[in-house]
């Protein structure tokens, strides 16, 4: 989730008639098989907001957003994990409380799609739901500040199944510093430090999207297991904050981590980034486009905003951003660090879609892309999936290790 997006915020019937983007790159039989044949994990997906309308039904297939069942299974994700989100400034009893209301609504919906979803807390569940054809539903909490203060929180997040937790939002937090705020901990409390010990003792994998490079080297010397970030992009690309640098994500792969690459334009873009700064008037612009087309309607505002940017990029109002830079920051990443080290982490649902990926069907395409450029085929499974699902093992070989 970007502020971005919840700024830019978005209306159903309009978006109904509008007419749909881009048609599906021709994806070849060999990169089919090879997708149809590989775990294919997405670490970090916001469509938990959208579970919070009770008229909302992931298992029919929409025109807005950029998720649902029927278009998961089409662009061949094998698992997703939800986002469990609320804006930082909410802490304490309210905050624990939201968190849990989603984490609800996630069980919920899997209880209630039982032939197409399982809700999985290890690599062996998520190699499960691939055999028995099902996505395999994970969560991650997008922002410490959710378990308010409270180790005996982390431990009910872990007993209902998250399996990581972001160290902060936007904000800092009373434990982590952001990269979006002010230094004010100078990263990790000794309390924060803790959280990452209880963490790797839960079997939760410490996400480092969205923290402080300090925090980040913090959690990296204080974490007995790999960490990751769920979804941040290149800063040798692309110069935002929330991007990691090269020596970070050297640093990341020596410690067996992996970096999930995001797909939102202000991380892949810096041309993008320079014209938002250079014009503030285009968010404005934006953001009264998205009142148009949704006015109050707050399950509207959630997704147009998105499809709003889009808009203008196809009208020669802001720079394109068209989806192979996406495979820019992969390459970029992989030639740092190693096909071992590099995934995919979307912020679909709660950030800017570049053109050609505006949806969760268009994932093929990234394999077809790394084909083309010679990717071996295992070095893909790789990045599909396989290195997830290696951090979740050894993050799980370490919580037993400190259960013994
Ligand atoms: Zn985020």
């Amino acid at each position: 989730m970007n502020r971005a997006h919840a700024t830019l915020s978005v209306c159903l019937l309009l978006l109904l008639i509008m007419p749909t983007l881009v048609a599906s790159q021709s994806i070849s039989d060999e990169t089919k098989k090879l997708q149809s044949s590989s775990i294919v994990i997405d670490t970090h997906d916001d469509t938990t907001q959208r579970l919070l309308d009770p008229k909302f039904d992931l298992s029919l297939r929409h025109n807005d957003g950029n998720v649902d069942i029927p278009r998961m299974k089409e662009g061949g994700l094998s698992a997703i994990f939800f986002s469990i989100w609320i804006p930082s400034k909410i802490l304490g009893p309210e905050a624990v409380k939201k968190a849990l209301d989603q984490i609800d609504a996630v069980r919920e919906l899997v209880r209630k799609n039982p032939n197409d979803l399982l809700l999985a807390t290890s690599a062996a569940d998520i190699r499960e739901a691939k055999n028995h054809h099902k996505i395999a539903v994970l969560m991650g909490v997008e922002g410490g500040h959710m378990m308010g203060n409270d180790l005996s929180v982390l431990r009910i997040f872990a007993a209902l199944g998250v399996r990581y937790m972001t160290l902060t939002h936007m904000d800092n937090n009373e434990w982590a510093d952001s990269s979006t705020d002010k230094p004010a901990h100078n990263g990790l409390t000794d309390f924060g430090k803790e959280v990452i010990r209880e963490m790797n003792r839960l079997g939760i994998i410490v996400d480092i999207a969205h923290v402080s490079d300090k925090t980040f080297y913090d959690a990296l010397e204080t974490s007995k297991a790999p960490v990751f970030s769920s979804h941040s992009s290149c800063r040798a690309i692309c110069q935002a904050p929330r991007n990691m640098t090269d020596d970070m994500i050297r640093d990341l792969a020596k410690h067996g981590g992996v970096i999930q690459i995001n797909y939102h334009v202000g991380f892949l873009s810096q041309e993008f980034r320079d014209f938002e700064k250079a014009h503030p008037e285009a968010e404005k612009e934006i953001n009264e486009e998205v009142k148009k087309r949704c006015g109050d309607n707050e399950a509207c505002r959630l997704t147009t905003g998105d499809q709003v940017v889009r808009d203008f990029m196809q009208a020669g109002k802001l720079p394109k951003v068209d989806w192979t830079q996406i495979i820019d920051h992969i390459d970029h990443a992989v030639k740092i660090a190693g096909a071992d080290h590099v995934g995919l982490g979307s912020d679909f649902d709660g950030a800017v879609m570049p053109l050609g990926m505006q949806d969760v069907t268009h994932i093929p395409q990234i394999t077809d892309a790394l084909l083309k450029k010679g990717y071996s085929e295992s070095d893909i499974r790789k990045i599909l999936g396989e290195n997830t699902l290696r951090v979740l093992t050894q993050v799980e070989q370490v919580s037993r290790d400190l259960n013994k």
